[in-house]
C-alpha cells in the first residue's frame, strides 16, 4: 500500500543485509550486519531488530525474510540450513514476529531474490522468470503470475539439481551429474583442480578460484576456456529444460559468477542458441540479472507486502 513502510531482511552465509522499502518498492535505506558463523538464531534477531529499529522509527507494515534453506514459508521454520551450521528446526518467523509485534514472512533466498529481479522489472515488461544464483553452489528461484513459486513441499524450483550429465559427477545432495557440479564457483573451482592435477598445462596456478579462472579464460588459457565452455554448455541445457518446464520469459543469472558479465551470457546464449529446438521461437531471453546484491531486500519487502495486502 502507498504509504505503509516495509522491511525486507536478506540472511546471507556471511552478512545479513535489512532494507526499509516504500510502498512504491523504492529502497529508502539499507544497512548490512555479520550473520556470523556458528551464531545463535536469537542472537542474530537481537541485531536484526536493532537494525530495524535505527533504519525507522515507525513500525513497518510487515517483515519479510529471505534465508538459506530449506524452510517452510507455512510453518515460518527453517529446518536446517547448510550456509548457517547450528540452525536446526529454527522458528525464525515468529521469533522476529514477537520481537517486533509486526506480521512477519520468511522465505527461501533464491525464490526471494527472484521476486526481487521480478519487482524491479518495468511494469510493461513483468513477466513468468527464474532466477538461478550461480554462488558456492547454484540455488534458483521461479515467479509464476507475480508469485514466488513453492510447489507441494514448499520447496521451490531447485534447478541447481536438475541433473545435466547421466550417471555424472556426484553431489552431496545423493544424486549424480548435477548443474551445480559443473557450473557453481566451488565446481569450476575443483574441475581445473583436478584436471591441473592430472597434468593438464595451464597459466593457473595456487589457488584456483572462479574469479582466477574467468581471468584465465580472458588472457587466452585453452584449459579455462575448456572448462568454462563446459560449463556454459551445462547452464544452457539447464535452460532449455527450464524452457519446457515452465516457458518462462526471462531466465537471470545471478549470484558471484554472472559477475563475470558478458564473458558468461555470450558463451551461455551461444550454446542455448545451438542446442535448443527449432519446433517453436518460444524461448526465454537470458539476461545478468541486473539488481546485484539488492534483489533479496527487496524481494524480501515485496514478499512482505503481498503477505499483508493480496498484491
Ligand atoms: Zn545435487
Amino acid at each position: 500500500m502507498i504509504g505503509q513502510q516495509y522491511i525486507g531482511v536478506d540472511i546471507g552465509g556471511t552478512s545479513t543485509k535489512i532494507g526499509l522499502v516504500d510502498g512504491q518498492r523504492e529502497l529508502l535505506d539499507h544497512s548490512s550486519i555479520p550473520t556470523g558463523p556458528g551464531r545463535k538464531p536469537e542472537s542474530l534477531v537481537d541485531d536484526i531488530v536493532t537494525a530495524i529499529d535505527r533504519l525507522t522509527r515507525t513500525p513497518p507494515a510487515a517483515i519479510g525474510v529471505g534465508c538459506p534453506g530449506p524452510l517452510s514459508p507455512s510453518t515460518g521454520i527453517v529446518y536446517n540450513s547448510p550456509n548457517i551450521p547450528g540452525w536446526e528446526n529454527v522458528p525464525l518467523r515468529d521469533l522476529i514476529c514477537e520481537r517486533i509485534g509486526v506480521s512477519t514472512v520468511i522465505g527461501n533466498d533464491a525464490n526471494v531474490a527472484a521476486l526481487g529481479q521480478y519487482i524491479a522489472l518495468p511494469d510493461d515488461q513483468k513477466a513468468d522468470l527464474v532466477l538461478l544464483t550461480l554462488g558456492t553452489g547454484i540455488g534458483s528461484g521461479t515467479i509464476i503470475d507475480g508469485q514466488v513459486f513453492s510447489g507441494h513441499h514448499e520447496t521451490g524450483s531447485e534447478w541447481g539439481h536438475c541433473i545435466v550429465e547421466i550417471g555424472g559427477r556426484p553431489c552431496p545432495c545423493g544424486q549424480r551429474g548435477c548443474l551445480e557440479q559443473y557450473a557453481s564457483a566451488s565446481a569450476l573451482a575443483k574441475i581445473a583442480t583436478e584436471r591441473i592435477g592430472q597434468g593438464e598445462s595451464s597459466s593457473l596456478a595456487g589457488n584456483v578460484s572462479a574469479e582466477s579462472i574467468v581471468e584465465a579464460v580472458r588472457n587466452g588459457d585453452a584449459l579455462a576456456a575448456d572448462i568454462w565452455s563446459t560449463a556454459c554448455r551445462y547452464l544452457a541445457i539447464a535452460i532449455i529444460n527450464i524452457q519446457h518446464a515452465i516457458n518462462p520469459r526471462y531466465v537471470f543469472l545471478g549470484g558471484g559468477v554472472s559477475l563475470s558479465g558478458q564473458i558468461l551470457l555470450d558463451n551461455v546464449v551461444g550454446h542455448f542458441q545451438a542446442q535448443r529446438w527449432s519446433a517453436h521461437n518460444d524461448q526465454p531471453t537470458v539476461r545478468l540479472a541486473p539488481l546485484a546484491n539488492m534483489a533479496g531486500i527487496l524481494g524480501a519487502a515485496a514478499l512482505a507486502r503481498q503477505h499483508v495486502t493480496d498484491d
